[in-house]
């Protein structure tokens, strides 16, 4: 045993002194003691292969070696110094972000979390504007903060208290649990099972929830907006894929409004794609903000929004946008280490290469067993969606989810969970893993959903 605190005293000080609201994602908690790359072993020893990576957190791998050393030489330079001094990592990290950037996104704001990002990318829509309203997808997350709990649009997350003025909510176009079914995304090489019966070069079902977005945009927000939000794939809902040129259009309706478009690369960024370094290429759109936190920092609180330099000005104009941490030496040496191992080490070849074969692995599944209803993603971002049985595509019960998940971590597996119901499981690795390993892992996953329809046979 590694750790200082014994495991039932850990358990007993959470439920004193910790938010209520934290719970653990298994019944028996995991009390971590390290994290090598993408392994992680707890109090005990025992080793997990993270496919979640600390929700989509730890692009590079846990305490990947270069990423500490820059950590420690900064972190015997200098800590931390106000913004109204300047120091050369900022201004390092500045360039080398904005150079994996398109024109005319090329002004950087650093912040410390994903909702901060978001807070700030809604500030700017308005101020840019001169509108209020904001729109989001359902099933989105967006952040939790004050601000952006009016753009996520999560059950669980929402609170019975007024929250988001001027936010409104659009149907999310989600082709396996939505009304019309298609494609996930025309490139994919693996298609749901509720396939679209228009011919090849048009998609039906992005027609239908276009019509829904304008819907919302004619009868539920002010006829001029302030911007909307998308995710290039939704993470918290479940691996949501839209249909292949819905947000090419949405982003048009958005402008022809006076909004501004936001990609929300939190989860999607970094190359975890594989085809793209950030999600909105790979829908061939150039949106007007982009804010980015999680994989930007392996793990280190960090994140940004990019923006055009008017829209940088439309908010210098109205006030100092000032944030004691946001910028510190410390994460942009972190920050400019990690963009420099994404492409010494290939990462984003990687997740092109390992993605794909573990996305194709996966469907082997979901053509084997009834209860594996979808398979979908692109690179190292793929979702598997749990139902009663594909004609319904109702979700599977909680309980069996539940029980699913707890057999693969028992197993030597961590993987992450999302969706309305909590029914897909969600997997996202560090960018750094090979084939062998996905090889254990569908194999682990494959038994315990072998394990769980056996135990429902009794
Ligand atoms: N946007 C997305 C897409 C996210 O997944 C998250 C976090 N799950 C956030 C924003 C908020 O990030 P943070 O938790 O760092 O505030």
């Amino acid at each position: 045993r590694y750790q200082s605190l014994a495991y039932n005293r850990v358990l007993e000080i959470h439920k004193q002194h910790l938010s209520p609201v934290l719970t653990a994602y298994f019944s028996e908690p995991l009390l971590l003691h390290q994290g090598h790359m993408e392994w992680l072993f707890d109090y005990e020893g025992n080793r997990y292969l993270d496919f979640f990576s600390g929700i989509v957190t730890v692009s590079v791998g846990h305490c990947h070696p270069k990423v500490n050393a820059v950590a420690q030489k900064q972190l015997g330079r200098l800590w931390h110094t106000s913004a109204v001094f300047f120091h050369p990592p900022i201004h390092e990290y500045a360039e080398k972000l904005s150079a994996l950037l398109p024109e005319p996104l090329k002004v950087i704001f650093l912040m410390n979390s994903g909702s901060e990002a978001n807070d700030l990318a809604m500030l700017m829509a308005r101020a840019h504007s001169n509108n209020t309203d904001i729109i989001s997808f359902r099933g989105a997350y967006h952040g939790c903060s004050p601000y952006t709990l009016g753009l996520t649009n999560v059950g669980f997350y929402k609170m019975e208290l007024p929250s988001g003025m001027g936010c409104q909510s659009t149907m999310c176009p989600d082709v396996f649990c939505g009304p019309w079914g298609g494609s996930h995304c025309r490139d994919s090489p693996v298609q749901t099972i509720r396939k679209c019966s228009c011919a090849p070069d048009c998609c039906q079902a992005k027609d239908q929830y276009i019509e829904q977005f304008k819907d919302t945009l004619n009868t539920s927000v002010a006829k001029s907006i302030a911007g909307f939000f998308a995710e290039p794939i939704q993470g918290v809902n479940g691996v949501v894929q839209y249909p292949k040129g819905f947000l090419k259009e949405a982003f048009e309706l958005v402008r022809e409004r006076g909004g501004v478009c936001i990609a929300d690369e939190v989860q999607t960024g970094f190359g975890r794609l594989g085809s793209h370094f950030w999600g909105f290429q790979t829908h061939g759109v150039l949106p007007d903000i982009v804010t980015m936190a999680k994989g930007i920092g392996n793990g280190f609180p960090m994140a940004a929004v990019v923006t055009t330099p008017e829209i940088a000005k439309s908010l210098a104009k109205r006030l100092l946008h000032f944030n004691t941490f946001g910028g510190n030496p410390m994460a942009c040496a972190v920050g400019s280490s990690v963009l420099e191992v994404i492409k010494e080490e290939n990462l984003q070849e990687n997740s092109q290469e390992v993605g794909t074969y573990m996305l194709l692995k996966f469907a082997k599944l979901r053509d084997e067993f009834e209860i594996v209803g979808d398979v979908r993603g692109k690179g190292l971002m793929i979702g598997i969606e749990m139902v009663k049985d594909k004609t319904s595509r109702q979700p599977l019960p909680r309980e069996e989810v539940n029980q699913i998940h707890q057999d693969c971590k028992r197993m030597g597996l961590l993987i992450g969970r999302g969706g309305t119901f909590s029914q897909t499981f969600r997997i996202a690795p560090s960018m750094c893993i090979t084939k062998p390993e996905v090889d254990f892992a569908v194999e682990v996953f494959r038994s315990a959903v072998i394990q769980h329809m056996e135990s429902q046979d009794k």
